[in-house]
């Protein structure tokens, strides 16, 4: 199953950390809160460990 990273809102703090944690460039600020675009997500991993808050999670692609 492929995977896709998303930040749940509800943790985050907006610290901005993840934005330079994928190589892919997955993340992205939009209107003040930290975004996946899904479609850039190729499911590496590399960020899980880059949140404090614990803010990263997976869902399905
Ligand atoms: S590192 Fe975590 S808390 Fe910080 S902006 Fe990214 S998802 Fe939010
Ligand atoms: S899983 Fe990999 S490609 Fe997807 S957002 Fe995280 S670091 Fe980027």
């Amino acid at each position: 199953m492929t995977i896709e990273a998303f930040v749940m809102r509800n943790l985050c703090s907006g610290c901005g950390v993840c934005l330079n944690s994928c190589p892919f460039g997955a993340f992205m600020k939009v209107d003040e809160t930290i975004q996946v675009l899904g479609v850039l997500c190729r499911s590496c991993e590399a960020c899980l460990e880059c949140c404090q808050a614990g803010a990263i999670a997976f869902k399905p692609k």
